[in-house]
């Protein structure tokens, strides 16, 4: 076992098994052990949409400024972007918003939402160049919640922790994790949850089928969707996921671009989540805001203009148009990110449509 594994099982000799939901922030989030605590796993564990291309980033940005010019431009808009990872999104969002439209920066407030100490500091010293003055926080609050809101997150809700509940023939038991002959196991709390945990659309699971839920992911998506109900402003949620429900697991650990044991080396490898799209859009709808989408992100890409954009940047940088086309061709083709990452967007339910959908 290594070091933090080893600490998790003596939290779990003192406090007795732990949810999976609760290994997870452990394993991501540990200060010391942590992948994303204690390291930066970005590039040497995984690769993001905004390391692969800047025209990620970039349409990003111009769909926040088309958003905001077809809410009537409103005043001091917030823009707020969840988990930027090492900077690279947010960099290039602004680049073409001071592009294309000046006076949405000249107003906006720029919040991003990093718990990672280490990853602040990559994202300070990514932006330290930016025109605009931005702030950090480590939760979103009610403090982000005061103007229009526009959010951008991409693979941030797949690192939010979830439940798992497992069908047996008595009933749905909460998946956990424990500590055995000097390894961590999974195993089944012994007591049943109450029915009324598990949706109706699951209960017809064969025995063994999987309930994954994401609480944190839900309460989140709630509170933003009240903010935009409430202020104005639209979010954008992109992540790999699905929109139809099935009753598997989709918990897994990525190490070194590979799949690996979730179990085996705590904050040595990536845990992560599907994105449950459609509980999601539920979420947005409970707090009284509209959800578009999901949508594939090369749908959504294309829509905003990825071809043109790459077309550009080729001509500019002849010498690099392999490159540029390599790149974006695995955000695109559905056979790479294309089809599996999706895109989910929250606005008032009285907003002008949203472009992409
Ligand atoms: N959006 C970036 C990074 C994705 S990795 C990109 O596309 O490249 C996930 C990011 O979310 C990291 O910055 C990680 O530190 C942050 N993160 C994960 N869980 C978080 C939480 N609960 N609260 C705040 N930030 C979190």
């Amino acid at each position: 076992m290594n070091a933090l594994a080893t600490r998790i099982a003596s939290l779990i000799a003192v406090e007795g098994p732990l949810s999976v939901a609760q290994f997870m922030t452990l394993c991501l989030h540990d200060p010391a052990g942590g992948t994303y605590g204690a390291r930066d796993p970005i590039g040497g564990d995984f690769i993001t949409a905004p390391e692969i291309s800047q025209t990620f980033g970039e349409l990003l940005g111009l769909w926040t400024v088309q958003a905001w010019h077809d809410q009537g431009r409103p005043d001091g808009a917030r823009l707020v972007e969840l988990g930027p990872g090492r900077g690279t999104l947010m960099a290039d969002a602004l680049r073409a918003i001071a592009a294309a439209a000046p006076d949405f920066l000249a107003e906006a407030e720029v919040t991003l939402v990093e718990a990672s100490p280490i990853l602040e500091s990559l994202q300070r010293d990514r932006l330290k160049t930016s025109a605009v003055d931005i702030s950090w926080c480590k939760h979103f609050d009610s403090t982000l919640t005061d103007r229009p809101l526009f959010l951008l997150a991409n693979e941030f809700f797949d690192c939010l922790p979830v439940r798992q509940f497992v069908k047996t023939a008595h009933g749905w038991h909460e998946r956990m994790v424990t500590a055995e002959n000097g390894a961590l196991a999974f195993a089944l709390a012994p007591a049943p949850v109450p029915p009324s945990m598990i949706p109706p659309d699951r209960a017809a699971a064969p025995d063994g089928g999987v309930y994954e839920t994401a609480p944190a992911a839900l309460a989140l998506t709630e509170e933003i969707a009240a903010a935009i109900a409430a202020k104005g402003g639209a979010a954008l949620i992109i992540d790999y996921g699905y929109d139809q429900p099935g009753f598997g697991e989709t918990l897994q650990a990525v190490a070194g671009h590979k799949f690996a044991e979730v179990l085996a080396e705590p904050g040595e490898s990536d845990l992560s989540a599907h994105v449950d799209f459609r509980a999601l859009a539920k979420a947005a709808q409970n707090g009284g805001a509209a959800a578009y989408g999901p949508v594939t992100q090369c749908n959504f890409l294309a829509d905003l203009g990825i071809g043109p954009r790459a077309e550009q940047l080729m001509i500019a940088n002849p010498t690099q148009a392999r490159g540029i086309a390599d790149a974006v061709d695995r955000l695109v083709n559905p056979e790479k990110m294309g089809a599996l990452f999706k895109v989910l967007a929250i606005a008032a339910k009285n907003a002008a449509p949203l472009p992409g959908f």
